[in-house]
Parts: C-alpha cells; structure tokens; sequence
C-alpha cells in the first residue's frame, strides 16, 4: 500500500515549500492540492463561467478534463497537454478559488482525482481537507500554520518574487485572512485542525526547522512499528 503524508493549513503558512522539501527527502511525489482548484478556477474565467454561480461552476466542474503525472518528484496538473504555470498564481484566481471552492462538484471531482494519485507511489499531500476527507485515515497527519503577519510577510517576498504582484503587506494580509474565513467557514469540508494531527506553528522557525520537525515526525508515524502502537 502507497503510503501518504497529509498536510492541511491555513494560506501561506508554508504547506508547499515545507512538502516539496519533505517529499524530496523521504521520495514522496509532491501533491499541491490546491493548484487543482486553482485550475478548476482558471478554467472556469476563461470560459466565462459566471465564479459567483454555484450551478454553473457545478455543471462546469462535470467537463474540466485535468491530466496528471509524475515529473521530477511532484504530480504536475494538465490542461490540453499543457501545464498552467503561474497563470493559476495570481491574486484574482487566488480570491476567486476561495469560491469555487465551495462547490461540491468541483470537492468530489477533485477529491477523487487526489485519491486516484495513490497509483503513482508514496504522496505529500497538502491542502485544506486533506487530512479530514480525502485522506483522513493515514497516520501521518499534519496542520502546518503561522500567525497572520508571518503568513502576510512570506507571501507577499513570494509573489514580488514572481513577479505575480507587488501588494503591500496589510492588503496581501487582508486577502490571506479573507480566504481564511471562506475556507474555514464553508458547508463542504472546511479547512479545520482534524483530531490526531500533529500541529507545527511555524511562526518562529526557519524552513529548515519546520521540514525537520515534519521530517522526524512523519517518519516515526510511518514506521512499520508505529501501526502496531509499539514505537
Ligand atoms: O493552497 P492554495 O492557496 O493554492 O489553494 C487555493 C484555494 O483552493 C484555497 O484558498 C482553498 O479555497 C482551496 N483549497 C481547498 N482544499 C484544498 C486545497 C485548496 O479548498 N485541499
């Protein structure tokens, strides 16, 4: 059995450098969840699917064809043969996936693809539901998050480094916040802290620190000893 680490957190708490990292160490593909809502956004803009209408995002989300493979240690997301890029990182898909993301046609649909994954070998899996529905049951469970400000200050170094946006840290605060609360508050799997996961505040650490603390952590949970209650 592929075994699987799930990692949930709030916005730019580190989810994606921390699993990248972590799953280059252990030889887990690097799943970003999120990238398919982002995806699943895009499509819908660029079809001139109206984002505030739930039906219509519903029946879209039926005919979104979304291709997924192994490339050099992550599972990368298709689109007519095609892979996004940063195309799916700007701040008008990132407001916007909050939304679509309360669909539950587009959670199944991706839901199901997530799960399909386990066919391409061990997964780092990290999004919003990850360890409360799409892979509740696997041991190695984490909510990775930070305080506001020190989720605002990465984002924003991020984004100016991508040339995706230069917003100043208060703005790129209120929309981390804003998304937040739509993600934590919606009627199909909310972002929430699950029962047994292991929480990281990464506040105060390095990067180094935080995918060490994973690291040491996922290891003993995926122990062959650690099912038997004896670790
Ligand atoms: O992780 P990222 O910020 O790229 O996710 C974009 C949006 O996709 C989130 O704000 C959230 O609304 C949604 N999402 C989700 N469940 C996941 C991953 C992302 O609802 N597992």
């Amino acid at each position: 059995m592929p075994k699987v680490i799930a990692i949930d957190g709030p916005s730019g708490a580190g989810k994606s450098s921390v699993s990248r990292i972590v799953g280059e160490k252990l030889g887990f593909l690097h799943v970003d969840s999120g990238a398919l809502y982002r995806i699943m956004t895009w499509l819908c803009l660029k079809n001139g699917v109206d984002v505030s209408d739930q039906a219509a995002i519903a029946a879209f989300a039926a005919s979104a064809a979304i291709e997924s493979r192994p490339v050099a240690g992550h599972i990368a997301f298709f689109v007519d043969g095609e892979e996004p890029g940063d195309r799916i990182r700007t701040p008008e898909i990132s407001a916007n996936a909050s939304k679509v993301a309360t669909v539950k046609e587009v959670r199944d649909a991706v839901t199901a693809l997530l799960r399909s994954l386990v066919s391409f070998g061990d997964l780092i899996v990290e999004g919003r539901d990850i360890t409360t529905a799409v892979f509740p049951d696997t041991p190695a469970k984490f909510y990775l998050t930070a305080s506001a400000e020190a989720r605002a200050r990465r984002r924003r170094i991020q984004d100016a480094e991508k040339g995706i946006a230069d917003r100043s840290q208060e703005a790129v605060k209120e929309a981390l916040l804003a998304r937040d609360k739509l993600d934590s508050t919606r009627r199909y799997a909310p972002l929430r802290k699950a029962d047994g996961v292991f929480e990281i505040d990464s506040s105060d650490l390095t990067l180094d620190e935080t995918v060490a603390a994973v690291l040491e952590k996922a290891r003993s949970l995926l122990a062959p000893s650690a099912s038997r209650g004896d670790s």
